[in-house]
């Protein structure tokens, strides 16, 4: 397999570190935090990480971003918006999220603040954030050996969501990620406008080139077809499942969907594979 090549300073002093490769390290660096703070969850509450990772305290603040770490002398400090309940999903993720910056900076160059961060770090900071509160050690026991993917369901995520405190789409992210949903997540947020049903958000994992039509925006309808489960799921209120035939072209979806809530915004995600 081809490496990826880091770009950023920051990434790359870990990569140097781990094989070359920075998603390897932060995993790595991540793993030794859970291991280092002996919580044994799940739920893996990120404040009770935060001191094991130089992190003095948490706190809630009004303002504009959803968190962020500060330098406060010989410690950090996290703000998080103070909209998110503490111990909340979203709260979870956010200060996870954080933590993968302190273990950047932490297990950088020996500095101490970051001005700007780039898109990559993010990323390696959301990859910290899914290894924190949804350890692979944790997940794997909770899946039955070699189940088939028909087994998992829209009630199985929402457990993973109720048992490690986390966020649906997140969730859904990290299951297809280590492996349970051999397949894709979508997120369908609302369409605007008064138009009714709903509209791709987002997805994680690899489209297959039957899917290569997926783009932000659409509605189910402009893949499936009129009769999709997933308008349904958001109507009805409710899970559904079925195989969808993928509009104008041969061949057919598995789709499952479901209703989920995160601070008061509905959305749909829907766990999708190709057959
Ligand atoms: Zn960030």
């Amino acid at each position: 397999m081809l490496q990826r090549l880091w770009l950023s300073p920051r990434a790359q002093r870990i990569a140097e570190r781990f094989d070359g490769d920075a998603a390897k390290g932060v995993r790595t660096l991540a793993r030794q935090l859970l291991a280092d703070s002996g919580i044994s969850g799940p739920p893996f509450f990120p404040d009770l990480l935060a001191q094991h990772c130089g992190i003095r305290e948490i706190r809630p603040m009004d303002m504009r971003q959803d968190g962020l770490l500060v330098n406060e002398g010989t410690a950090w400090t996290i703000y998080v918006n103070q909209r998110y309940p503490v111990r909340s999903g979203q709260w979870n993720a956010i200060c996870a999220h954080e933590l993968g910056h302190a273990l950047l900076l932490r297990h950088g160059n020996g500095e101490r603040r970051a001005v700007a961060w780039t898109r990559e770090e993010e990323e390696l900071c959301d990859l910290a954030a899914r290894e924190l509160l949804l350890p692979l050690r944790a997940i794997h026991p909770m899946l039955n050996d070699g189940r088939p993917d028909e087994a998992f369901t829209i009630e199985s995520l929402k457990w993973f969501v109720d048992t490690f405190r986390t966020p649906p789409r997140m969730t859904a992210a990290r299951l297809v990620e280590s492996g349970p949903w051999r397949g894709l997540a979508a997120q369908w947020t609302p369409r605007a406008g008064g138009l009714g049903g709903v509209r791709l958000a987002w997805w994680y994992g690899d489209p297959p080139p039957a899917l290569a039509p997926l783009r932000r925006g659409l509605a189910p309808a402009e893949l499936f077809g009129e009769t999709n489960r997933i308008d349904h799921a958001w109507n009805a209120d409710m899970p559904t499942l079925g195989l969808e035939a993928l509009h104008g072209r041969k061949g057919w979806v598995f789709v499952r969907s479901g209703p989920f809530e995160e601070n008061g915004a509905r959305y749909v995600i829907s766990l999708v594979r190709f057959e």
